[in-house]
């Protein structure tokens, strides 16, 4: 039944008065020397034989007397005469002079305020006095890293402490719901900033070796980290910096997989092209050499018909050198025509990736819209609900887990997932619809005409349809589940906004388990 106060540093006299004040008013009891002793008792555990350095109850009252001189000086007379009384241990007058310091303390209640079931005004006082120090002592000093909210806190504790009225005091009670919620909400920000940046990190050096021989992109790359860090840090924009870079180095990785294997086929031709080259000048050589010796037996003979067989045997070594020479002079062309096409597939690769994003509206793997068709399409979309005034809903969808199964069964079968998804959701939305693919495996559904309730129950469909229509690798059947969030767009809210804001819902289902639809509240109301 008692309290635990194995806790308490019973060497401290403040912690012991506090302790007291606590159990007083939880027990709205009177703070009477008798009630103090009692607990005072309780709290030490031992009545008749404290241990050394404990204080007594005494000690706590003078804590109290203190306390009061602190924090109300216009009661520090009302203090002082007390603080005599309990020197001299005349338990009756300081009981009156108690009485007097909490009636000043708790002015009677305003005669118009409605009659609330209100503990008695002494424990009021004590409550009030309590959530104080909580919020001075506990509280603020909690907040170290956030000194505005530590500044809150110290001045919500000194407005409760004088907060005597209905109204004053409802308006703390709201101040007070305020800072938690805030300290919250930091509290949430500050951890995800702190694992959104150690992802960002790991990101950059796990695909360190896959980056190193292009170190101006390593660099920018590096440049835009140290922007995000020095600058201020609001979850939004790690988030897409997180976002984009892992879509690079997906892209660069590809790109660069691409360029190495046409390197290598060009360094192959190259090394044939140089091989034949030189075989055809060695054959050469060997005409050359046959020539001389032909030219040396004309020389060396007279003999008509020994002459015939060297014209002979001469016209017959120069059939075969041109022949060798054609099937040379054909294979140096053929070498070279694939060392031209290597060389035009490499600055093809070069070009992809600036192309991808320019000038097509496709995604190539999936045929779903990619960024620059969904930012067109929003467009669209946007305007023509603020035209007839309709609803405009979109979901941001980000499949769960898709790191694994790259991991587990490869790119291919990664790639394969999105295309099946973009699929079902093909089948699944009405043709009005639109499905894009933001990056990744993160894709945006537009909704136009239709209200919040319907679209959450259409991305909700289309989730319970992946689990009916498989997704087949290599006849193995793999479940892909996705988490999304969806909001409707405000007439006249931009797309980045409200694209925030599905995002926003789509980390909460993120967060609460993965697999669900989450519904982002309404936007907030735009300024007059
Ligand atoms: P979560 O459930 O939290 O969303 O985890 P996740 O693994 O799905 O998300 P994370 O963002 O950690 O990983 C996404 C992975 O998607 C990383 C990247 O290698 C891979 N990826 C990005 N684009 C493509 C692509 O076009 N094809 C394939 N196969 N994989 C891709
Ligand atoms: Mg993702
Ligand atoms: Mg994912």
């Amino acid at each position: 039944m008692a309290e635990p106060s194995d806790k308490i540093n019973l060497n401290n006299p403040s912690e012991v008065a506090r302790e007291t004040l606590r159990r007083l008013a939880m027990r709205k009891l009177a703070p009477t020397p008798d009630n103090y002793q009692s607990l005072f008792e309780e709290i030490t555990g031992s009545p008749t034989s404290p241990p050394a350095n404990t204080p007594s109850a005494v000690t706590v009252l003078a804590g109290l007397v203190m306390d009061l001189n602190l924090h109300h000086p216009q009661l520090a007379d009302s203090a002082n005469a007390l603080d005599q009384s309990i020197r001299k241990g005349d338990w009756t007058l300081s009981r009156k002079q108690l009485g007097q310091i909490s009636r000043q303390l708790i002015p009677k209640p305003e005669k118009s305020a409605p009659a609330m079931a209100t503990p008695p005004a002494d424990n009021l006082a004590l409550l009030r006095e309590l959530l104080a120090k909580t919020l001075e002592f506990g509280v603020a000093a909690q907040l170290a890293h956030s000194p505005q909210l530590a500044e809150k806190a110290l001045q919500l504790g000194a407005d409760v402490r004088i907060a005597n009225s209905d109204s004053t005091l409802r308006d703390a009670a709201g101040k007070l719901k305020n800072l938690w919620v805030n300290i919250e909400l930091q509290g949430s920000d500050m951890h995800e900033q702190q694992e959104t940046l150690k992802r960002i990190l790991l990101l950059l050096v796990e695909n360190i070796g896959e980056l190193l021989d292009d170190d101006t992109w390593l660099r920018g790359q590096l440049n835009m980290v140290q922007d995000v860090i020095a600058g201020p840090m609001p979850m939004q924009s790690l988030q897409e910096a997180e976002k984009r870079l892992k879509e690079v180095i997906y892209k660069q990785g590809m790109v660069k997989h691409g360029l190495r294997e046409a390197t290598s086929r060009l360094k192959a031709t190259m090394t044939t092209f140089v091989n034949r080259l030189s075989d055809t000048l060695a054959a050469n050589d060997e005409y050359q050499n046959k020539i001389t010796t032909h030219v040396e037996r004309i020389q060396g003979t007279e003999d008509v018909l020994e002459l015939n067989r060297i014209l002979e045997s001469l016209i017959n070594e120069t059939r075969i050198a041109q022949a060798d020479n054609r099937r040379a002079h054909d294979q140096l062309v053929h070498e070279r025509d694939s060392a031209v096409q290597a060389e035009a597939r490499i600055k093809q690769l070069e070009t992809q990736l600036t192309e991808m994003s320019s000038l097509v509206r496709e995604d190539p793997l999936t045929g779903s819209l990619n960024r620059r068709g969904m930012e067109d399409e929003f467009a669209r979309e946007a305007a023509r609900a603020d035209r007839h005034n309709a609803p405009f809903c979109i979901a941001v969808i980000d499949i769960d887990n898709f790191k694994a199964l790259n991991d587990t069964r490869g790119h291919h079968t990664g790639d394969d997932a999105l295309v099946h998804l973009v699929a079902v959701a093909k089948e699944e939305l009405r043709l009005t619809d639109h499905i894009a693919r933001m990056g990744g495996e993160e894709f945006l559904v537009m909704l136009p005409n239709t209200p919040i309730e319907g679209a959450t129950k259409i991305i909700t469909r289309l989730q319970r349809s992946l689990t009916k229509k498989f997704f087949l690798d290599k006849n193995e059947q793999v479940l892909i589940t996705f988490s999304a969030g969806v909001a409707l767009r405000a007439k006249g809210e931009s797309q980045e906004a409200s694209i925030a804001r599905a995002d926003a819902a789509m980390y909460v289902a993120k967060k609460t388990g993965k697999n669900r639809v989450c519904t982002a509240p309404d936007a907030p109301a735009a300024d007059a």
